[in-house]
């Protein structure tokens, strides 16, 4: 029996094994809590500020900028939230996209709630936000623009650069959800970069339930939790010391691998791409053609759009790990996807896509394998579609 095939790393990475052994003291003899003053407790300060640099060096960004969170959503929010609720203005006018994970756009709709004005920005048929139309989107009293790296489900990379520089010329703050960027492609933290990058670690190979936010210094935030001031008062809560460690060295792990990492995987993913658009009747590419995360692959199949949770679960009986747009937003799997639909796609088409995500361990002979599995799956569902258009 072949070995399961994990084609899903857009929802989350295994541990890297060398990560693990990082943790593994501090679930044990280490246990510590970094606020002691004791030996004990010192201890578990030092891995938690070893880990901090070991993430701020992955962003060329001071550990002083980095506030460590319970995940990703929990940076995204802590970013919106945090910066709209130290604001003395009283008019707020932020500006998102309208392709943004959940916890960026459901923060969008609590902050709507609290009187804040928000744009949310169209994007390409390739899901790309176009630099004018951010400009055009500023209002006097714009104070934030949050725009994501990359795309959950497309893989679509923006161009945040220009975003961020177009945004400081107007004198406000870019934020940038890079949940699916760290560790795959180099983030900056350079002059017209973002002022705050929201990271997670269990998309690059660290353990799940820990994340971490970039605040630029003399970028005031409120923190969400109140407590005992850790985190710079930003993250009350006794830190998550082993996850933080396992963050820390899987960060260090991505700076030390991520160049041939990502060149591997562009090839595979460009490689498998070919094949099944060349050898699959119907089957397209869903986002931008090459400016897209290294091993993310988003297709469609003509027709078959409302049956992609079907072949997923074909795939996954045939030993193959693939999803359905995003496994990280609730209700995915029902009706259309809004990411899709921004795109530009109807609402039958946008019912559904096949997400296949590589990661670092997966081998040549498992995107062979995988090439093949596809095919006999399309097939055993065909037939049952084209049934379903004649009776019907
Ligand atoms: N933002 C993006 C773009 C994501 O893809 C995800 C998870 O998939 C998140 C935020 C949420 O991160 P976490 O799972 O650490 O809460």
């Amino acid at each position: 029996m072949p070995e399961r095939i994990y084609f899903d790393h857009s929802a989350t990475t295994p541990a890297d094994p060398r990560v693990l052994e990082s943790m593994i003291p501090y679930l044990g003899e280490q246990f510590g809590n970094p606020s002691s003053l004791h030996e004990t407790g010192r201890v578990a300060r030092l891995a938690v500020e070893k880990a901090r640099q070991q993430v701020a060096d992955l962003l060329k960004a001071s550990g002083e900028e980095i506030i460590f969170t319970g995940s990703g959503t929990e940076a995204d929010n802590l970013a919106l939230t945090g910066f709209v609720e130290a604001q003395d203005h009283e008019a707020v006018h932020m500006i998102t996209s309208a392709i943004e994970h959940p916890a960026i756009l459901k923060t969008c709709r609590y902050l709507e709630t609290r009187k804040v004005s928000v744009t949310y920005l169209p994007v390409t048929p390739d899901g790309l936000v176009e630099p004018d139309s951010l400009a055009a989107a500023l209002r006097p009293e714009t104070r934030l623009v949050s725009i994501m790296a990359a795309n959950n489900v497309a893989g679509t990379l923006q161009p945040t650069g220009e975003l961020a520089r177009i945004t400081h010329r107007h004198g406000a703050v870019f934020h940038t959800d890079a949940v699916q960027a760290f560790g795959k492609l180099p983030l900056n933290t350079g002059q017209e970069s973002p002022d705050m990058i929201s990271v997670s670690a269990h998309k690059l190979y660290g353990p799940k339930g820990i994340g971490a936010l970039f605040v630029r210094k003399g970028i005031a935030l409120a923190p969400l939790i109140h407590g005992g001031g850790q985190e710079r008062g930003l993250r009350s809560a006794t830190e998550n010391v082993s996850g933080i460690v396992g963050f820390g060295c899987a960060a260090e792990l991505a700076r030390e691998e991520m160049s041939p990492e990502a060149v591997r995987l562009v090839r595979w993913r460009d490689e498998m791409a070919e094949h099944i658009l060349g050898s699959i009747q119907g089957a397209y590419l869903i986002g931008h053609p090459y400016r897209r995360l290294p091993g993310h692959l988003c297709l469609g199949f003509s027709g078959l759009e409302g049956d992609m949770i079907k072949l997923m679960m074909l795939l996954d009986e045939a030993g193959v790990s693939v999803s359905t747009g995003s496994a990280c937003s609730a209700g995915h799997q029902s009706g259309s996807s809004y990411v899709l639909q921004a795109m530009g796609f109807d609402v039958l088409k946008a019912r559904g896509s096949l997400r296949v995500t590589l990661g670092r361990f997966n081998t040549r002979e498992e995107i062979d394998r995988f090439l093949k599995i596809l095919p006999e799956a399309l097939a055993a569902l065909r037939p049952v579609t084209t049934d379903f258009f004649w009776v019907h």
